[in-house]
């Protein structure tokens, strides 16, 4: 392969790109004009954060922190619910797959009863804590998060979450600098630090939009979002300090909770819950 032609198709790749920034900044400033009032309308932000980060730095990060994860709990060694989790999610992620292909999504369980949390990182790892599987009262509930959870991967918010903590400005200089070695090892340096921030209000509401069609999709009672949520909003109430996490990723609120009601009744969808198999699955954690 000559070197001419490599050349040729760098000077390509960057003019795509060039344009690509062009067409999303045009979009964004639309939208920046437009926002004040408007509704509906991605955040600024959103719309670079998404176009700035790079997939690849994305993977990467998330490899890097599911690494990090994974030495700071415990995996839980029953190899037979592990299996069961997975096989629960397999109809979730084969909907996010079709939705996003470009990546790998895998889940585990991590073997803690206090945290009442799941989790996904960007790029594909998901994380559940046993504390929330014995929370979940049948498979609906549990696919509800999970598919929570998958929209939160497909939709990239993870993106939009290092636009919060680098700034836009920073990631328009990275990226017109052609240095994504960069960014990858600023955003582990910020996420090392626990300093990520948390997913924006529009960026939860569309993970539970995800969240509704997914389980809907796979055959799931989507009502399983609500009846969870229902219970962990009951054990804030309660406060109980296993929550601080959950309640700082997904903070679940009434007018969320109303919202999914108003989509699910909009879907007149209905679907199995299988309490019987998952309370029986999830007996040892009880
Ligand atoms: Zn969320």
């Amino acid at each position: 392969m000559g070197r001419g032609l490599r050349s040729g198709e760098i000077q390509q790749q960057k003019l795509i790109n060039l344009l690509q920034f062009r067409r999303w900044l045009l979009g964004g400033l639309v939208c920046l004009t437009t926002m004040i009032g408007a509704s509906g309308c991605a955040s600024l932000r959103q719309v670079l954060g998404r176009e700035l980060v790079p997939v690849q730095t994305e993977v990467r990060l998330g490899q890097q922190l599911a690494q990090q994860v994974e030495t700071e709990n415990t995996i839980l060694p029953d190899a037979e619910l592990q299996r069961y989790v997975r096989l629960l999610a397999q109809p979730l992620i084969d909907q996010a797959w079709a939705d996003r292909p470009d990546i790998d999504y895998r889940i585990t369980v991590l073997d803690d009863d206090k945290q009442v949390n799941a989790f996904a990182l960007p790029g594909g790892p998901m994380y559940v804590y046993t504390g929330l599987l014995a929370l979940a009262a049948d498979e609906a509930e549990l696919a509800g998060v999970l598919a929570h959870e998958l929209g939160h991967v497909v939709a990239r918010h993870s993106a939009n979450q290092l636009a919060t903590s680098l700034g836009v400005q920073l990631l328009v200089s990275i990226s017109l600098g052609e240095a994504p070695e960069q960014l990858a090892q600023m955003a582990a340096n910020l996420a090392g630090a626990g300093a990520m921030a948390r997913f924006s209000r529009d960026d939860e509401r569309q993970a539970d939009d995800f969240g509704v069609r997914y389980t809907i999709a796979a055959g799931y009672d989507p009502r399983g979002l609500i009846t969870l949520f229902d219970k962990m909003a009951r054990l804030e109430a309660g406060g109980g300090n296993s929550l601080d996490r959950l309640l700082a990723s997904h903070p679940a609120t009434d007018e969320r909770m109303a919202r999914i009601g108003r989509r699910i009744e909009a879907t007149a969808a209905t679907g199995e819950r299988r309490a019987a198999q998952y309370q029986e699955m999830t007996q040892s954690l009880r």
